[in-house]
Order: structure tokens, then C-alpha cells, then sequence
């Protein structure tokens, strides 16, 4: 069924202004599932003073936090109304398994909504100043404010927890939003406009505007009447994201790349750690941040975990999005498909050995884009399959001879996004965790965040933190008040400095 998605500007739906459409493509078999308004220059431009006239002039700026949040609430109901139908989209969209859809990625997203709009209304909008009487007695208080207009560009991995990482936080401290999309999976944003519009939101506090980056992506960063990007990507954009956004010395919080280290101790129990494992690595084909691409096993059991790890992959299904049997799915689109088989031969040149996968998996619907579970051994750290992000299905699994060898090897690294550790030695691990140089670290698990705990990345992986408290702060500037104590002249410190 084809349908048609338009931007949403100013609390409306709109072509844009030169007319301009893109296809958007279901990764299992290629189909064109839509056709959605292409956001240009004149598009960004509408959409940043509609944010603009929103906070400077409209309600929000002016809103009670309790009344903002009562709307975001009501949001977070209608998501959670409409989640069937939002899995189904993510997994047209963006490849989503309707396993994971259904049980991960979308309650997730709702409950991460809700979660995020609440918890803001127990963040104070003002604060006492500690008192320290120096040069001279006052009140002081720090107000939190609202930047004012954000811009929020999100990547095709997951498209609805993305928009909402970067909506939720956003709006609930007081700000507006253009939220940009990415053009292979713009749809559960575009959804999420027009939940917006039927909660009430007021026109122009959220906008949606589906476009590349090269257009949409650099008219944002570089709008003098944006006051703050927030980006999640890669790590190259991001770099790109953050010199632009020099220009006019702009607040960015970036979300990016990562190369995650797991970390097998010799005392794990492998009914959990090779599981766990490939849990880390094939969750959406590989196709997230922080997948534990890298995972470093004792010499001593080296033999019996790659053996394992192979048994498990070669049971895994992969197949259309939307057969309930797939374990994995497609990988988004012909270019991602072309840069996996592409770092799949490099691992072979480098000198890794292809333990299994590597090819396209029998039975695939056509049209689709899909790549085996994929397992290479005998890797050096220092190879390319071990030191760039490829965004797949592929685990490079490297030998360690010691605890401390493996720490050093997992921390040389650009990336410190995130990472695991394997043991049944809680003490233990936590020791290892502590050394690791990420923002991350599971211990006996993988890839589950909580809305209240910071997520994002040391190093290139990123600066600031999205979800719990420290993401919402990521959204408020502090603005220091300060009120003289003693009226009269006559007790005024710096009449005794300057004045007479
Ligand atoms: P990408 O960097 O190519 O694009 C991300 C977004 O930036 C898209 O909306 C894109 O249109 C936009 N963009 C591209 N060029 C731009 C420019 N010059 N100016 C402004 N915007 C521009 O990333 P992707 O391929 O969509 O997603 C995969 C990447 O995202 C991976 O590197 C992954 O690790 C990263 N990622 C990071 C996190 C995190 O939380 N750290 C989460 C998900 C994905």
C-alpha cells in the first residue's frame, strides 16, 4: 500500500516548497512503500521561524511546565494507543524485525516518551546558589532556561526511539524542535507530527522535515535562529555537524559512532556470554552504535567459544522484516549492503579468518538487502574489521592472554561508546568495567539502557548525554540571578570600590 507523507511545518502538513518528493523503500524486498516531501533550504527556513514564532511569541516559551507536560503526556498515551501500528511501520521502514519492533524497539520508545516528560517535571526550574557572603551578601538563584529553537538530526537505525530521544528532552524542558529525519526512514517521525497535532500541541513546537543532509541537515546547523543541534550519527558527520555550528557558536550534544568492546573472562558462563555475545552483535543486523562488534576471548577458551558462537549463528533465521520467524532482518539499503561485503573482504585480505558467514543467506525474499551472520577469527586489534565502524552483521573476534591485555586492546580504540564484560566475578567484572573507557559498560548483558541512566559516548563517540536527568539537562542553560541584599547606597560594596 502505497501512501503519501508530507512535511509537518507549523502544526500542518505540508508539500514542500518546490515540490519535491522522495521514495522510501521497504529494506526487506526493496518495495516503495511512500512517497514523502523532500525538505530544501525555503522548507528548513519555514520550519526554523515557525519554531522561532512558537517560543518567542506563541505559548510554549511562556507555558507552565506543568501544562507543557500535561500535552507531552498526552503524546506518550497516543504512541502507546498506536503501537502495533507503529512497529509495523518501523519494520516497512527501517527493517525492525516485528520481533524486535513489537517486544524492544517501539515500548521502548513510548515508554521512554512518558518516561522522559515526567521525569522532567521533577527537575526544579529554579535553584538556591549556595551562600558564600563574599564580596557581599545576596539571594542568588540559577534559573535552568530553555535554549530556544533546537534542531534534532536523527539516522536511519532507529528512527522512533531516535525522534523521540531527541523530542522528548527537548520539549519538555521548554524548548522547540525541528526534528530532521533521515531520508531512507522518515515515516515514525512524520507519525510522531502528527500525534503531536492531535495531542495539541501548539503549532510550531514540533516540526518535521524529511531531507538529506548535505540540504536539510546543514540549512539547520548553520540557521543563526537555531540555538542548539542536537545529533545523533556518525562520527564523520558529527565532525562536520560541530565545525558548521562553530559559525554561529551553537550548543551541540553529539551521539556517534562506536566500536564496543566484549569482554569474555575466563570464569564466564558461556551459556550466557556466547549468547550474549551475538545478542551484542546481530541485534538489528548489526546495525547500532554500540553492537559489540569486538569481543575478546581468553586464549584458553578460544577454541570452544568460536566453536560455539558459530553453532548459534549458523541457527539464526534471517529473512523479510515482517516474517515473525526472522531473527535478523534486512540491513537498510543497497549502499550499507555494498560497504558490509566490502569490509567482509577486507577482513579476508587483512589476513582474518572467515569463520562463518560472509555471503548473502539462502531463501531471502528479493529485492532485499540482506548478509549472513558473520564471525571472523584470529583478529588482529589493529585490523580494520577491528577498528572501524561497519555497521553490520560482523564479529571480530580477537585472542587475549591477559585481563590487562584485553583492557588495553578494548580501550585503543578512536570510539568509547560502549562495551561488556562477561564474568561470574561481579567484583571482578566491575573492575574491568571501571577501566573501560566508555560511556557504557554492561556486565552480563547487552544493548538494555534505562530511561534514567545517561547514555552516550567518551572519546569520538560523542559529546553530552541523552536519557535520565543528564539528557534533559542537556536541554536547559543555566542563567545566574543575583539580588542585593541591602538597598541603601550606604552598605553597597562597590561604592567603596568606584562610585562616590
Ligand atoms: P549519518 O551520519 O550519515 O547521518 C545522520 C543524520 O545526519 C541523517 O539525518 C543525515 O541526513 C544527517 N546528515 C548527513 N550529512 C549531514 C550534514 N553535512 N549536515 C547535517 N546533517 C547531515 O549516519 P547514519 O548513516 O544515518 O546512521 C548511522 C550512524 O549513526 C552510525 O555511525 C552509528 O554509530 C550512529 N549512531 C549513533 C548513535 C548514538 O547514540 N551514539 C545512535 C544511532 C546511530
Amino acid at each position: 500500500m502505497l501512501t503519501e507523507y508530507r512535511l509537518f511545518i507549523d502544526g500542518e502538513f505540508v508539500d514542500s516548497a518546490d515540490g519535491r518528493t522522495f521514495e522510501t523503500k521497504d529494506p526487506s524486498d526493496g518495495s516503495v512503500i511512500a512517497t514523502v516531501s523532500r525538505a530544501g533550504a525555503q522548507d528548513v527556513d519555514r520550519a526554523v521561524a515557525a519554531a522561532r514564532r512558537a517560543y518567542d511569541e506563541g505559548p510554549w516559551g511562556s507555558m507552565p511546565a506543568r501544562d507543557r507536560l500535561a500535552i507531552l503526556a498526552r503524546m506518550g498515551r497516543i504512541m502507546a494507543e498506536r503501537q502495533s501500528g507503529l512497529s509495523e511501520l518501523e519494520a516497512r521502514d527501517a527493517g525492525h524485525t516485528l520481533r524486535m519492533a513489537n517486544l524492544f524497539t517501539v515500548p521502548l520508545a513510548v515508554y521512554h516518551w512518558q518516561y522522559l516528560a515526567e521525569a522532567a517535571g521533577r527537575i526544579d526550574e529554579i535553584e538556591a546558589v549556595p551562600e558564600t557572603g563574599f564580596p557581599a551578601p545576596a539571594w542568588e538563584i540559577v534559573q535552568r532556561c530553555p535554549y530556544g529553537v533546537c534542531a534534532g538530526i536523527i539516522p536511519w537505525n532507529f528512527p522512533l526511539i531516535m525522534a523521540v530521544w531527541k523530542a522528548a528532552p527537548a520539549l519538555a524542558m521548554g524548548n522547540t524542535m525541528i526534528l530532521k529525519p533521515s531520508p531512507y526512514t522518515p515515516l515514525s517521525a512524520l507519525e510522531l507530527g502528527a500525534i503531536a497535532a492531535e495531542a495539541g500541541l501548539p503549532n510550531g513546537v514540533l516540526n518535521v522535515v524529511p531531507g538529506t543532509g548535505p540540504i536539510a541537515g546543514e540549512a539547520l546547523v548553520t540557521d543563526p535562529r537555531v540555538d542548539k543541534v542536537a545529533f545523533t550519527g556518525s562520527t564523520g558527520v558529527g565532525r562536520r555537524v560541530m565545525q558548521l555550528a562553530s559559525g554561529t557558536i551553537k550548543n551541540v550534544t553529539l551521539e556517534l559512532g562506536g566500536k564496543s568492546a566484549n569482554i569474555i573472562l575466563d570464569d564466564a558462563d558461556l551459556d550466557i556470554a556466547v549468547p550474549g555475545a551475538l545478542w551484542a552483535t546481530y541485534l538489528h543486523q548489526g546495525q547500532i552504535c554500540h553492537s559489540g562488534t569486538r569481543c575478546f576471548v581468553p586464549a584458553s577458551l578460544y577454541d570452544e567459544v568460536t566453536a560455539r558462537m558459530v553453532e548459534v549463528a549458523e541457527g539464526l533465521k534471517v529473512g523479510s522484516a515482517l516474517d515473525f520467524e526472522s531473527d535478523m532482518g534486512p540491513v537498510i539499503d543497497r549502499r550499507q549492503l555494498d560497504t558490509i561485503q566490502r569490509y567482509i573482504q577486507v577482513g579476508q585480505d587483512e589476513g582474518a579468518k572467515l569463520l562463518t558467514g560472509g555471503g548473502v543467506p539462502e531463501g531471502v525474499p528479493e529485492g532485499g538487502h540482506y548478509v549472513e551472520p558473520t564471525i571472523f577469527g584470529e583478529v588482529d586489534n589493529s585490523m580494520k574489521i577491528a577498528q572501524e565502524e561497519i555497521f553490520g552483521p560482523v564479529l571480530s573476534v580477537i585472542r587475549y592472554e591477559s585481563v590487562e591485555d584485553a583492557i588495553r586492546m578494548a580501550n585503543d580504540s578512536i570510539y568509547g561508546l560502549a562495551g561488556g564484560v562477561w564474568s561470574r566475578d561481579i567484583p571482578r567484572a566491575l573492575g574491568v568495567a571501571r577501566r573501560m573507557q566508555t560511556g557504557t559498560v554492561w556486565i552480563n548483558d547487552y544493548h538494555l539502557v534505562s530511561a534514567a541512566a545517561p547514555f552516550g559516548g567518551f572519546k569520538q563517540s560523542g559529546i553530552g548525554r541523552e536519557l535520565g536527568t543528564w539528557g534533559l539537562l542537556q536541554f536547559v542553560q543555566p542563567k545566574y540571578i543575583r539580588v542585593y541584599q541591602s538597598p541603601s547606597k550606604e552598605q553597597k560594596f562597590w561604592f567603596q570600590v568606584l562610585a562616590r
